[in-house]
């Protein structure tokens, strides 16, 4: 698959609909590729298996970008742990499995950085996986993840079919979710120093101690990193997509803050917990192979909070400020 991909290829995006799919299916389109698949939610169940056979072989997909999945901040992971266990390894395995089925010439399956042990070595190399106990607050979410990492490798394998797996660290920009109670932190963050400018308020809560620190990558980077490790990866070991550069929340909050309500002050919440202590990906398998990012994360905290600002006036709940 190292040759250019034909821009008549029928290529499904599973999860068209989320924050990382929509990306996908933007930067297809833009680079011209016409056949672009989707299915919404009500269309197809995604974890019935006979559903997504009868699919597969009515529309015949040659490349799969499976990047569906039921995903959430701490405090969703948090609270739905079995949500997010049955839901994410049901669907990696119907689609995986359809994909063998219905000859899938190449599959792309986005894991997260999140598989990696609470404790693993900073920055964290691919071959971190499965060499120590994960993290509690998410741990759920990791297995289905390093089941779906397991079951390409095994697919590969057993089959020979040419199945890869990208490993992204903490995602943010358009149509992300910024409901407070299932959203990430950097949508969080937006929405609640929004909230604050609109109403007023002199204080702004962030979750937890401010010390932990993530990595922050715009999803239209990892749009064109899995646009490009479909048309140049063939390798069999999984490979991490990031910026290579971390900050702590409290730092975040702050960036957050100047950007949108300058004027309030940042307190934080200890009785909220903080999760992994730090998640930075190292990236050099992925520079090696010639990918970089390009958007800045001030420059992409900004754009995204335009797209909201833009955006915000379809979600009844949000007030846009004159
Ligand atoms: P994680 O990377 O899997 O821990 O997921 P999150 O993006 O949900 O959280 C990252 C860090 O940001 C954690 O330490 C959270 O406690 C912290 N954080 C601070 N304020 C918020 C908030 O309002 N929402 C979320 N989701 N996290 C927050």
């Amino acid at each position: 698959m190292s040759e250019a991909i034909p821009q008549d290829a029928r290529i499904f995006v599973a999860g068209h609909r989320g924050l990382v799919g929509s990306a996908i299916e933007r930067r297809l389109r833009a680079l011209g590729f016409a056949n672009v698949l989707t299915a919404t939610r009500e269309q197809l169940d995604l974890r019935d298996q006979a559903a997504v056979n009868y699919w597969f072989r009515a529309n015949r997909p040659e490349l799969v970008y499976l990047v569906a999945g039921t995903v959430g901040g701490i405090m969703a992971n948090a609270t739905r742990p079995a949500e997010f266990l049955y839901d994410n390894m049901m669907i990696h395995a119907t689609v995986v499995h359809a994909s063998h089925l219905f000859g899938v010439d190449k599959l792309l399956y986005l894991g997260s950085s999140c598989i990696y042990p609470r404790e693993a070595a900073q920055p964290i190399r691919e071959d971190a996986l499965l060499t120590g106990p994960l993290e509690p607050t998410n741990e759920p979410y990791a297995l289905a993840k390093i089941a779906g990492i397991r079951l390409c490798e095994s697919y590969r394998r057993q089959y020979g079919c040419n199945f890869i797996s990208a490993m992204p660290t903490n995602l943010y920009g358009p149509h992300d979710n910024f409901d407070l109670t299932s959203s990430h932190v950097l949508p969080a963050l937006i929405r609640k120093f929004h909230d604050a400018r609109v109403s007023g308020a002199a204080v702004v809560e962030v979750w937890g101690s401010g010390t932990p620190r993530r990595e922050f990558l715009h999803v239209d980077d990892l749009a064109d990193a899995c646009v490009f490790l479909m048309e140049r990866y063939d390798g069999d070991t999984h490979v991490n997509v990031g910026t290579g550069e971390d900050l702590s929340i409290g730092e975040l909050a702050v960036m957050v803050r100047d950007l949108v309500h300058p004027a309030a002050e940042v307190v934080f919440d200890p009785s909220k917990p903080d999760g992994t202590p730090r998640k930075l990906l190292d990236v050099s398998r992925l520079h090696e192979l010639g990918w970089h990012h390009s958007i800045d994360l001030a420059d992409g905290i900004a754009s995204t909070y335009d797209w909201f600002v833009r955006n915000a006036a379809r979600q009844k709940s949000i007030t846009v400020p004159a």
